[in-house]
């Protein structure tokens, strides 16, 4: 996330963003996209300083479809979680710092969540003791998001197999030279197989299938991800129109919501490094892996990329 790319677009590709696809109410309702969304509830956050310079908040949830703790990592101290700020009975101001419900800074001695006095800023409430989102104290524009799904061998096991990775370390990139941003981080490995059936399907990988196929032979969808749950925590997050930063454009749609309670006004292409500049991944494996998305499910890819 080094700060070197004040634009939205990657810089290096010569690419600008797209709106995205028109669908009509008719095909959305074919979807296999849950009616309600699920209730999530962030339960803490934590600014983090990071390696690469921009500092991010860490917002953890609880939901009540799944056990795990899905993540948002937030670009921007004022992208305020409603279910994070709203008031509780009998909290005091030191309930509301610990769980990270503050505006502003923390700094040693400091007594109030909801005031930065030496910032001059002050959250408001109304009687329901909800958040009021006022300008001056939460972000209001539309905000770049990417909703990343948990990969332990791409992101902490150094593989080569895909760009997740990559992909990921890009994501912040480019959010922290914006300023705002959110990735979405869902525990849902190997596209919701989990880590064991994943390892199962790189095996039959290495015989010959591609990623489709070997999920297929394993008995599992070629992709058994929700997204419901990202834009459950995109609309506590109050971010309801976003430029998503995706190839894939059953993800638009998914995670805008059956009834489209998140809207995506514009598609920004996320184009594998190797592909743009000759740098980042380069194995036969990930050739094989990225013909796959583009192939077998759809991706807004063209391969090779011309490089301007
Ligand atoms: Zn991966």
């Amino acid at each position: 996330m080094p700060m070197i790319s004040p634009v939205l677009t990657p810089s290096h590709l010569g690419d600008r963003p797209s709106p995205p696809p028109e669908i009509s109410a008719e095909a959305r309702k074919q979807l296999p996209l849950p009616d309600q969304l699920p209730l999530v509830n962030c339960l803490a956050r934590a600014r983090i300083p990071t390696t690469q310079g921009p500092e991010i908040f860490l917002h953890l949830y609880e939901n009540n479809i799944d056990k795990k703790e899905h993540l948002a990592i937030v670009f921007g101290e004022d992208v305020r979680s409603k279910s994070l700020f709203r008031r509780r009975a009998g909290e005091s101001q030191q309930d509301r710092m610990t769980r990270g419900a503050y505006i502003g800074k923390l700094f040693p001695g400091r007594t109030e969540a909801d005031k930065d006095t030496k910032l001059g800023k002050e959250l408001r409430f109304d009687s329901n003791g909800e958040l009021v989102r006022d300008a001056d104290t939460t972000y209001q524009e539309s905000t770049l998001v990417r909703i990343h799904s948990e990969c332990y061998t791409g992101e902490t096991a150094w593989s080569a197999r895909c760009d997740c990775g990559e992909q990921f370390d890009e994501a912040g990139r480019i959010m922290g030279a914006l300023g705002h941003g959110c990735i979405v981080y869902l525990r849902q490995e190997g596209r919701g197989i989990g880590l064991g059936e994943k390892l199962k399907a790189y095996n039959l990988q290495d015989l010959g299938a591609d990623t489709v196929q070997a999920n297929l032979l394993l008995r599992h969808p070629a992709d058994g991800r929700n997204f419901s749950l990202a834009t459950a925590i995109l609309v506590d997050l109050g971010l309801t129109e976003i430029k998503l930063l995706t190839n894939n454009p059953d993800k638009i749609v998914a995670v805008e919501g059956k009834n489209r309670e998140v809207t995506v006004l514009e598609r920004v292409p996320m184009v594998p490094l190797a592909w743009a500049s000759g740098k980042g991944i380069n194995s036969k494996e990930i050739d094989g892996y990225l013909s796959t998305k583009i192939e077998r499910m759809g991706h807004l890819l063209e391969k090779p990329i011309k490089i301007n």
